[in-house]
């Protein structure tokens, strides 16, 4: 379903103007990341992985991925503004790259056991048409998605962070209007 390039579902409505270099207020700081990094290493890899650079990008889609040449963790900044509770389980999957490189019998042995998601969360926005149309109570602004979402409130509204007065509500199922 091709969308034109201005419609709404095109737009970030996450990714507000922003001064360069700066990180959604919901997200750790690098040096939050790297201190969960050395937590979770002791406490899950028995401190076998070694120190990694941990990174954001603006652009990634997918929440985070792993980077074996560079010994680099990179977190997705566009994901986690819309997902910020799951930056930590980004970083644990994504820790489990530096020793199972694919998403192989071991890599889900060990994501199960230190409670991380098996599979690469993606933005939901921008690769397969949307499923779902949710709607800010507030400012009416329309967000289409992929998935369901569970907790995720108008990222223009709400101030900080998930804010229970602006939760998105399930307009239209997109899925179940489909004709073919
Ligand atoms: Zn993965
Ligand atoms: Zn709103």
């Amino acid at each position: 379903m091709p969308r034109k390039p201005n419609s709404p579902a095109n737009l970030d409505l996450f990714d507000a103007p922003q001064t360069s270099g700066a990180i959604s207020p919901d997200l750790p700081s690098i040096d939050n990341l790297e201190q969960m990094y050395d937590i979770y290493n002791a406490q899950y890899f028995g401190g076998r992985l070694p120190r990694v650079k941990i990174t954001f990008s603006k652009r990634m889609l997918a929440a985070g991925c792993y980077f074996p040449q560079r010994l680099e963790i990179r977190i997705s900044e566009k994901y986690h503004a819309i997902f910020p509770d799951e930056v930590y389980d980004t970083l644990k999957h994504e820790m489990i790259h530096v020793i199972h490189l694919k998403h192989n019998a071991e890599f889900k042995k060990m994501a199960k056991r230190i409670g991380a998601s098996v599979r690469a969360n993606e933005h939901p926005d921008l690769r397969r048409p949307p499923k779902y149309l949710y709607v800010c109570p507030h400012c009416h602004i329309e967000y289409p998605r992929t998935k369901r979402l569970r907790l995720a409130s108008c990222g223009r509204c709400s101030k900080r962070g998930y804010d229970k007065r602006f939760k998105l509500i399930l307009k239209k199922n997109l899925k179940q209007m489909e004709t073919k």
